[in-house]
């Protein structure tokens, strides 16, 4: 299997597209690939801040817009939903908006000529999800950085290791 193709299958296995997770062909270049690897981690530290938020309040006047501007316009024939039901819709639907899209649009070297309606969907779901999180990332992104660069980067290279070696001539 080329790159190109295990990285398709770590985007799909993190939108849920793979009830069996990653084939064992895949698994085993990622566990021989750095680059591969790499993307499966990222991803995973991705999704798992992204699971993290859901748990922050998030607010009212988001949720409003999100519902506004999505189910809201396709519900024609759902008038009877209570507003509970919209405010849980609304957060499923965020939640459910895969972080693989997410990172497909932020990804510095997208996959080779997706189509029009697909890179209008990608972004159209990542500027919703963006702004629906941005006060919840805030308030979490920085934990998220000290773990990124805690697990990728040595204490040494940041200059904040705790053990100084002697600076002294
Ligand atoms: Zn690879």
């Amino acid at each position: 299997m080329t790159c190109e193709e295990i990285r398709r299958l770590c985007h799909e296995a993190h939108d849920g597209e793979l009830p069996g997770g990653l084939p064992e062909p895949a698994r085993a270049h990622i566990a021989s690939c750095a680059s591969c690897r790499e993307l499966s981690d990222d991803l995973e530290a991705l999704t798992k801040a992204l699971r993290a938020l859901s748990r922050v309040p998030l607010p009212p006047d988001a949720l409003d817009a999100v519902w506004r501007e999505t189910i809201h316009a396709e519900r024609s024939g759902l008038s009877g939903l209570a507003r509970p039901w919209r405010l849980a819709a609304a957060a499923v639907l965020a939640t459910a908006l895969s972080t693989g899209t997410l990172y497909y649009v932020l990804a510095p070297a997208p996959p080779p000529q997706p189509s029009a309606v697909e890179l209008a969907r990608a972004s159209a779901q990542a500027e919703m999800v963006l702004g629906y999180t941005a006060r919840a990332l805030a308030a979490t992104r920085n934990a998220t950085a000290d773990r990124v660069l805690a697990s990728k980067v040595s204490p040494a290279v940041r200059g904040t290791s705790t053990t100084h070696p002697s600076r002294r001539p």
